[in-house]
């Protein structure tokens, strides 16, 4: 059970680690040793198997800090109707039409991906246009934000949704000139099915078709070089199908499950709270406290420019907010609260004030966290960074969204996501993806930490870039240190387990252009294999 890995660039992320070295030793599933040639041979036993790399790099696997595992499964079985593959909406038509054909009867016809600023009409489509594509069944087009989506109107009449009903609470509906509901749903009850989507379709699945789901996720993960992610909305579901593809052997990644707050009573009463094995854990706690950025829904101070308009969606009052929090707190929960606009941010941080005394990252030793973060405007930064709050956020969004952003938020788009801000007021900041919002590609979130370039090529915070190793460091230790595992992984130091991806160039080294292109060769997580595009490593 020894590996020698020679001819390797391996850049560890150890703290104070000068220069790569050549050489891991991998022993029983664990990083042994980081050296040279001669240390490295002299401290194997001799029947240990040698794999030359020629000069590939290795990095600490990559941690996606906040995804959507579960979901990432769940809507790569629908009609992908993300930009630019699908450029207007007669595509998303044609996505749905076909993906009709292939859902079985009783379920939604579901799509997902879009950004209505990204697509030829520049809008969301409408339940018209969706009649249209899918006359007689329910259909559901999900925004790439999960924080809205398109009904046809058999999905607006089994919703129960009609002409002439109020917002329903923490939500909105979209309405044409008449008042007529358009078939855009925002927030709460969207959340709202969505999960009843994603919970009856995994319902009438077989177990194997649940794990087949798991496994496709985690293989489309294993190619990006990720190891380990933080599910940022486990469910009792979700959590069932991940730990029926634990039990089957195919769960890839290290799974650090955030669950919903309202499903924690079942958690603890099922006694699932913790560590079920090296693959799966439920350790923290999942709120919502806004809306999204790219829905334009984030709970800010103002209004925004571009529809909906409104000061965005909060979905707790101070008060309720802090009560969850001290509850969570007082029973010992990590706690990870979804924040976006600077009105949210400042609710949190008051509810979070309510259980951390202050003093910097010592002082919040369960290591609450925000997730997002997006409008954390200066004074909220020295206030996160006082009470030693983690920042949990998505530096991929700019090349994705971030025209968007820059249309939202036109005085302060330069002051969104500040990670160089986080750095120097010393926030302990992780690197994630929200997939499937945008791409898991952790290599892209590293290229747009350094560059923050927009698809339109508006550089947006050029105070806000960081170098690529920081960037990359969001990616590997700070995401660890998010979910309380720097002691295992995030970085390749003897002891840890043998974590890591084989790229084919080296990201510290490579002009930023080009790393969102840099190869993943091989995933490795503990020691084996999961993915490799060629055969490098014995299976
Ligand atoms: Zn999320």
């Amino acid at each position: 059970m020894e590996l020698i890995v020679e001819d390797a660039v391996t850049v560890t992320m150890a703290e104070g680690a000068a220069r790569p070295a050549r050489c891991v030793l991998v022993r029983d599933g664990r990083i042994a040793a980081v050296g040279e040639p001669g240390e490295i041979r002299a401290a194997a036993s001799p029947g240990a198997a040698v794999v030359r790399l020629d000069g590939a790099t290795i990095i600490p696997g990559l941690i996606d800090a906040h995804c959507h595992v579960a979901n990432i499964g769940y809507l790569a079985a629908g009609a992908d109707c993300s930009q630019p593959s699908a450029p207007g909406i007669p595509a998303i038509q044609a996505r749905l039409r076909e993906a009709a054909g292939q859902t079985p009867e009783g379920s939604w016809v579901t799509g997902s991906g879009y950004v209505e600023y990204n697509l030829r009409e520049g809008r969301h489509p409408t339940r018209a246009e969706l009649d249209e594509a899918v006359p007689n069944r329910p259909a559901v087009l999900y925004h790439t934000s999960l924080h809205a989506c398109v009904l046809n109107t058999a999905a607006l009449r089994e919703a129960g949704f009609e002409d002439g009903q109020p917002d329903p609470p923490g939500g909105a509906f979209g309405r044409d000139g008449q008042g007529r509901l358009d078939g855009v749903v925002y927030e709460a009850p969207m959340f709202a099915l969505l999960e009843r989507n994603l919970r009856h379709d995994l319902g009438r699945m077989g177990a194997g078709q649940r794990a087949r789901l798991v496994a496709g996720a985690g293989r489309y993960l294993a190619e990006l070089g990720v190891t380990a992610a933080c599910d940022a909305d486990l469910r009792r579901d979700t959590y069932g199908a991940f730990a029926e593809a634990d039990a089957g052997g195919v769960l890839s990644q290290r799974i650090y499950g955030l669950v919903v707050h309202d499903e924690v009573d079942w958690l603890v009463a099922s006694g699932l709270r913790g560590r079920r094995s090296d693959r799966l854990a439920a350790e923290a706690v999942k709120i919502w406290s806004d809306g999204g950025m790219s829905s334009r829904t984030a709970a800010i101070n103002g209004t925004y420019p571009v529809p909906p308009y409104g000061s965005g969606i909060l979905y707790f009052e101070r008060a309720e907010l802090t009560g969850m929090v001290r509850d969570f707190d007082a029973r010992g929960f990590q706690i990870c609260i979804h924040a976006q606009g600077d009105r949210a941010i400042e609710t949190v941080l008051d509810a979070y004030a309510a259980v951390l005394a202050g003093g910097g990252a010592a002082a919040n030793p369960r290591r609450h966290r925000i997730e997002h973060g997006g409008a954390m405007y200066p004074p909220l930064i020295s206030r996160a960074a006082e009470l030693g709050i983690v920042v949990v956020s998505q530096p991929g969004f700019m090349s994705t969204l971030g025209d968007g952003f820059a249309e939202a938020f036109p005085d302060r788009g330069d002051q969104l996501y500040p990670f160089a801000s986080w750095r120097r007021a010393g926030i302990t900041a992780a690197g994630s993806s929200d997939a499937p919002v945008i791409t898991a590609d952790p290599l892209v979130g590293v290229r747009d930490a350094v560059l923050r370039r927009t698809a339109k090529g508006r550089v947006l915070g050029p105070d806000e870039r960081v170098s690529a190793r920081d960037a990359l460091a969001l990616y590997t230790r700070g995401a660890a240190f998010a979910m309380h595992r720097e002691g295992e992984i995030g970085s390749l130091e003897p002891g840890k387990l043998a974590d890591f991806a084989v790229l084919d160039a080296n990201p510290l080294e490579t002009d930023a252009e080009r790393i969102g292109g840099i190869r993943v060769l091989a995933t490795v997580i503990g020691g084996t294999p999961v993915y490799q595009s060629e055969p490098i490593f014995p299976a």
